[in-house]
């Protein structure tokens, strides 16, 4: 396994490649979910290039990017034994030069809602590194979790609108025994917050029971959701959201593909899930 830290590195690294190349984008601090794209990544393409990125511009200002876990050394055990072929690990300053004024965003409604109005320039930080390293890399495939439901809805509109020719692979939520969705803030969870984490996934499960059942009103669905959070005093609740996979628009009534997704603050961490309806 290859360790690019600079842009002519990677560059380099790619020019050898003949055949197909697979992308998984990170922030590091890696888990399951982090190598079961890899792991699929491995079995699609012939090369696996993984990248290890605290984006900056992709937290508020009053987000957590000075205090994001990282372990470097760790993430790279952890990708080499999944048969990585290239890390790409930039530094900011080679990223974001002096001067750097250049964005991608998505519009429409893709990004009006939900996390987009939770996190304003969230996703414009988002889209803007994601544009950023497939320039770089140039992959066929990238993979992404659906962990990040409206991320991986709006880096494929980006992938489709700018024509970039790369096929954005979404891969279901990794979780653990009890439910709770992986991610890398749930290492600054306390116990007590970590045990009442798993209230996310005990309303998700009551969406869909309810679905299962016959339920087919948004609202009701949103209020049982409600219900089940409300019984978690540590849960400060952000939104509740059954919307059109398609547009992420609110829905009253499902008829089709519905995305249940919810944000809740633990403290000071703050925590998304989404499970699918229909
Ligand atoms: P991050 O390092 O949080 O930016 O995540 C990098 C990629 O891993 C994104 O495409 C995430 O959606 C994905 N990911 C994060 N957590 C999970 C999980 N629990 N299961 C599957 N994919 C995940």
């Amino acid at each position: 396994m290859h360790v690019a830290t600079t842009l002519a590195e990677m560059r380099q690294r790619r020019a050898a490649m003949k055949g197909s190349v697979g992308l998984v984008p990170t922030m590091g601090y890696l888990h399951e979910g982090h190598l079961s794209l890899a792991r699929r990544a491995r079995t699609d393409t012939d090369y696996v290039v993984a990248s290890i990125f605290v984006n900056p511009t992709q937290f508020g200002p009053k987000e957590d990017y000075q205090r994001y876990p990282r372990d470097p050394e760790r993430d790279l055990r952890l990708l080499e034994a999944e048969g990585t072929d290239v890390v790409f690990m930039p530094s900011a300053e080679e990223m974001y030069p002096a001067g750097f004024d250049t964005w991608v965003e998505v519009g429409g409604s893709l990004t009006e809602r939900l996390e987009a109005a939770a996190r304003p320039g969230h996703f414009r930080g988002v889209t803007t590194i994601v544009a950023k390293l497939f320039e770089i890399v140039r992959p066929q495939r990238a993979y992404f979790g659906q962990k990040d439901a409206q991320q991986l809805a709006v880096v494929r509109k980006m992938a489709a609108d700018l024509n970039m020719g790369i096929e954005v692979v979404g891969l279901p939520t990794v979780r653990e025994p009890d439910g709770l969705a992986m991610s890398s803030r749930n290492a600054y969870l306390s116990h007590s917050e970590r045990q009442a984490g798993t209230v996310l996934w005990r309303s998700l499960c009551r969406a869909r029971e309810l679905f299962e059942g016959g339920e087919r009103s948004a609202e009701a669905i949103r209020r049982a959701m409600h219900a089940v959070l409300a019984q978690e005093p540590l849960a400060q609740v952000e939104y509740v959201s059954v919307a059109d996979t398609a547009t992420l628009q609110e829905l009253e009534a499902i008829a089709g593909p519905a995305l249940v997704s919810l944000a809740v603050r633990m403290g000071r961490t703050r925590l998304i899930d989404n499970v699918t309806l229909g």
